[in-house]
């Protein structure tokens, strides 16, 4: 491979994962994986939430992925890329939206700011129904979000 080629898998595979990750977030855990996303719409005790459950099976994944990518070399960047896209989700969604980890960064402007706030949006609702807001690194306007928000029937 090429490195141009490897460039273009890992940035693809970023790209691809926070598209994934709406989808997953959007219909798996606000679906029939609500039972282990709920942990992390609802207050907790102690440093670790269900949720966490999520990051594991992933982290299994890409870990199966690199040992695939030993015998078939796009595999290997593929799985890096998807590692970079994790550790990109932990850093914001993690470390600067929820504060875990000791991280008291709270951004006041720019593009992490309308990050934050679209997240703190999407927490806005408790439930598993009638949520805004599933993507980590693609944020919406936050003054649409609160449109929709107040637009919504509570059933
Ligand atoms: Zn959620
Ligand atoms: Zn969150």
């Amino acid at each position: 491979m090429t490195w141009f080629e490897k460039l273009a898998l890992v940035v693809g595979m970023v790209l691809f994962m926070e598209c994934f990750a709406w989808a997953t977030h959007k219909y798996v855990m606000h679906g029939w994986g609500w039972g282990w996303h709920r942990s992390h719409h609802e207050p907790h005790e102690g440093a670790f939430e269900k949720n966490d459950l999520y990051a594991v099976t992933f982290a299994v994944f890409v870990v199966g992925l690199f040992t695939a990518g030993m015998w078939w070399e796009p595999l290997w960047w593929a799985a890096l890329g998807i590692t970079i896209y994790g550790g990109i989700y932990a850093f914001v969604h993690d470390m600067m939206v929820h504060q875990r980890f000791g991280m008291r960064w709270v951004p006041r402007r720019g593009y992490s700011k309308r990050l934050l706030q679209a997240h703190r949006l999407h927490h806005a609702v408790k439930g598993k129904e009638g949520g805004v807001s599933f993507g980590f690194l693609f944020a919406p306007n936050p003054t649409k979000l609160k449109r929709k928000l107040s637009q919504r029937v509570d059933p």
